[in-house]
């Protein structure tokens, strides 16, 4: 999912808008905005579908105003997948000192426990949605101010959360203690401030990059500019997603003081290095893997070719939540240019390969485009375990590498070769010089190595080995 908010700008759903926009491959099913002016109070609108559809610049004014709003587009990881509206956030709570909205980004993983708990002391629950809990912890706390009621909610809930939240009055941003999914602070003109999930949502509104909100750090920001920060976590040693800098992310975002594009260049250079073949072009399965392929052909010095070309207008195919829809998905989003590939020993590199649904249909379209030779080079290492943790990973059985070796998903998919990168080589390319430290991982790496940061007790309850 992607979070975004303003305070301090006139009709701030207006610069929501825009950042949820180029949020947008965060999540493309649905998305909501939560405003506050003085004269009307609280306002919300909350849609399926993309932010252009939705809010466009004159049904905002109308409905959303006020200097103050937060927003979210929806990608569902946990609730029901046949997503109903009432599971589009942000979500909003009225408390005896007023209400409050959050939007959260990624997964609590002991959601299912916290439910049960609050129904049975009274909660009544509108959604299916884990971040909900939130707002029930909240009502629930006895503190005077709705940012230490998130505080006191916040310590009760495991697993990732990056929240941009808001009061009257306030804007509030929180990520957790490992920092697993990213958040970032921004300025806007003199007075106003920018919270996004990405630094893409704060070039499109024209605000100044100022930092990351670190891991387990709350900011609260007022109307009028101030703003204060506190710790309220144990604390603990970063562990945030790699898998941000090979996939999720924008490659035009700034994680970390790196640029997202060149580490995935660097990938491609690792990839090259570890798993050289003799070939007579690289080509991108583009988008995601087009860096990755670019840093492949520069480092082995086959010439680079867009050998399969994109149509613009199809969303991300992983995203679109049922398989049948995802199958087609490939054909309608891709399509192979035969003039370069006739002939020709091929390289395809991509970010990833999940269920291999991508990777077949790429294969089978290349080969009879008449490609001479078909080999696939991964920019990640293969993943194996489902994530808990905001991405939505299926699970295990329909992870074509945990079910399968490195020999098998090459038959499998039917390909002269497969090989992905090492985990070590994935750690090199975003600026781990020694690669990965087994004592104490730099980052979040589970879906490739098995090792979770946070126990998913409400997986381990239903049945889930680690
Ligand atoms: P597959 O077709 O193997 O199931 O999925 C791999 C493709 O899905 C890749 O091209 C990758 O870009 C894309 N992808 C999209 N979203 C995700 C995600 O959340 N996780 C992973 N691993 N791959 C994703
Ligand atoms: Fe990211 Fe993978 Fe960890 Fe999920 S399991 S947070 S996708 S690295
Ligand atoms: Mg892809």
């Amino acid at each position: 999912c992607g979070v975004f908010g303003v305070v301090g700008v006139t009709d701030a759903a207006n610069f929501v808008a825009l950042g949820l926009h180029a949020l947008q491959h965060r999540g493309q099913e649905a998305g909501g905005i939560v405003s506050h002016s003085s004269d009307v109070g609280f306002s919300s609108v909350r849609r399926f579908g993309y932010v252009r559809d939705n809010f466009t610049r004159a049904s905002l004014m109308e409905t959303l105003p006020g200097p103050l709003a937060i927003g979210h587009v929806r990608y569902s990881t946990a609730g029901s997948k046949a997503a109903a509206i009432r599971d589009v956030q942000p979500f909003f709570g009225e408390f005896s000192m007023g209400g409050a909205a959050i939007a959260h980004n990624g997964n609590i993983t002991n959601a299912n426990a916290l439910r049960r708990e609050l129904i049975e002391r009274g909660s009544i629950f509108q959604s299916s949605s884990d971040s909900e809990c939130i707002i029930h912890l909240m009502a629930r706390s006895l503190q005077r101010d709705i940012p230490s009621r998130m505080e006191d909610a916040l310590r009760r809930v495991e697993g990732a959360f990056s929240i941009v939240a808001m009061t009257r009055t306030k804007l509030i941003g929180v990520r957790d203690p490992l920092g697993v999914r990213p958040l970032v602070l921004g300025k806007v003109g003199d007075s106003g401030w920018a919270l996004s999930s990405e630094t893409c949502g704060l070039d499109i509104i024209g605000a100044t990059y100022v930092r990351e909100i670190e891991p387990g750090e709350m900011v609260v920001i007022t109307e009028n500019g101030g703003i204060e920060s506190s710790h309220p976590f144990r604390k603990a040693s970063s562990r945030f997603c790699i898998f941000e800098h090979v996939y999720f992310s924008r490659p035009d975002s700034i994680i970390g003081n790196r640029s997202v594009y060149e580490t995935r260049r660097q990938i491609g250079v690792e990839l090259a290095r570890e798993a050289p073949v003799d070939a007579d072009l690289v080509c991108a399965v583009p988008d995601s893997g087009t860096p990755a392929a670019i840093g492949f052909a520069h480092e082995s010095g086959i010439p680079f070719g867009m050998g399969i070309i994109r149509n613009q207008y199809m969303g991300r195919t992983f995203i679109e939540p049922t398989e049948q829809i995802r199958n087609m998905g490939v054909r309608l989003k891709l399509n192979v240019n035969r003039a370069l590939i006739e002939g020709k020993r091929v390289i395809l590199v991509d970010d990833s390969v999940v269920r291999g649904t991508t990777s077949r249909k790429i294969k089978e379209m290349v080969l009879d485009a008449g490609a001479a030779e078909v080999h696939f080079r991964i920019a990640s290492p293969p993943t194996s375990w489902p994530c808990f943790y905001g991405v939505d990973t299926p699970q295990r059985e329909k992870l074509l590498a945990a079910t399968m070796s490195e020999e098998e998903m090459t038959r499998h998919l039917g390909v002269d070769s497969l090989k992905f990168v090492s985990l070590d080589g994935l750690y090199r390319a975003v600026g781990q010089a020694e690669g990965r430290n087994n004592k104490c991982p730099q980052y979040c790496d589970a879906c490739f190595s098995g090792e979770y940061p946070v126990k998913p007790a409400d997986m381990i309850e239903q049945g889930f080995e680690m």
